[in-house]
């Protein structure tokens, strides 16, 4: 397939999926905030869309800022790193010094903040256990997606990382957001695209399987056929190709038995790969 046809098979599938339902990562980021998508899309992975969608109204619910999520992560773990505050007091009161009497507690409080130094402000650099954010509520907000285990320390492990280094927001470029755990070239590029309207190529599962059928690039992996496409495909279909193509994998394309013979672009479909398990 050359640029020609490509030309004429996205606006084929435009017109097609215009009532397809929309993926859940690309329906959060039509509101244009770059935590949300990067969130999003971390609970996305190898998760169905429904899950993904449920999950993530669960948690901006809690939590929409890293601050935010910070917050749902065990108390006990900052305080016990953590100077004493006014605000702290009460809570520090009815933990491990509210067995001493009162003059031994309050020293012991006054030793504990002079040998951290640290304010509430340097909560972002404490080491965290991992075992913390699973005492909190992020694991609960996004259960039942995929790894959610996994994901609510990676979430943690970000949102320390925003704070600490970016000012509490996300980075807007593509170098930088790779620096984030967990964060791969297909987070990276649909935080650009839909949470700063930046250009970027986001190539998943189905934007790969797609367009190696159609025969407009022959890669082995994701990776290499977003650098395919950076080289091949037109600027102006760079952000949203996967868009159209994540719907038209989950409705026609579909991974083991695509509906070829309901499929709008058939005649420009070169089927590599497809055999005779199509329907
Ligand atoms: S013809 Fe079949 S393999 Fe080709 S794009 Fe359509 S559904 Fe996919």
């Amino acid at each position: 397939m050359d640029n020609r046809k490509i030309s004429k098979v996205i606006g084929k599938i435009k017109r097609a999926g215009s009532h397809w339902k929309m993926p859940a990562v690309i329906h959060i980021g039509q509101g244009k905030d770059p935590f949300r998508v990067l969130v999003s899309c971390i609970l996305s992975l190898r998760t169905r869309d429904e899950v993904t969608a449920v999950a993530s109204k669960r948690l901006f619910a809690l939590a929409d800022t890293p601050q935010k999520l910070l917050s749902m992560v065990s108390r006990e773990q900052i305080l016990s790193h953590s100077p004493l505050t006014c605000a702290q007091e009460p809570l520090i009161a009815r933990g491990r010094y509210s067995q001493l009497p009162l003059r031994r507690g309050v020293e012991a409080r006054r030793k504990n903040a002079e040998r951290n130094h640290k304010t509430l402000h340097d909560v972002s650099n404490l080491p965290l256990a991992g075992a913390s954010a699973r005492r909190g509520g992020v694991e609960k907000a996004i259960y039942p997606v995929a790894f959610y285990r996994k994901k609510a320390q990676t979430l943690v492990d970000i949102c320390r990382k925003l704070i600490a280094h970016y000012g509490a927001k996300v980075p807007d470029t593509l170098d930088e957001l790779l620096k984030l755990k967990g964060v791969g070239r297909k987070t990276a590029n649909l935080t650009l695209i839909l949470g700063y309207g930046k250009m970027g190529i986001c190539v998943d599962t189905h934007v790969h399987r797609i367009s190696n059928r159609w025969g407009y690039v022959k890669t082995p992996s994701p990776d290499a056929t977003e650098m395919a496409l950076r080289k091949k495909l037109p600027k102006k279909y760079w952000m949203q190709y996967n868009d159209l193509l994540v719907s038209f994998g989950q409705n026609i394309c579909k991974p083991i038995s695509p509906l070829c013979s309901q499929c709008c672009v058939s005649d420009y479909c070169e089927k590599i790969g497809v055999g005779d398990k199509h329907r």
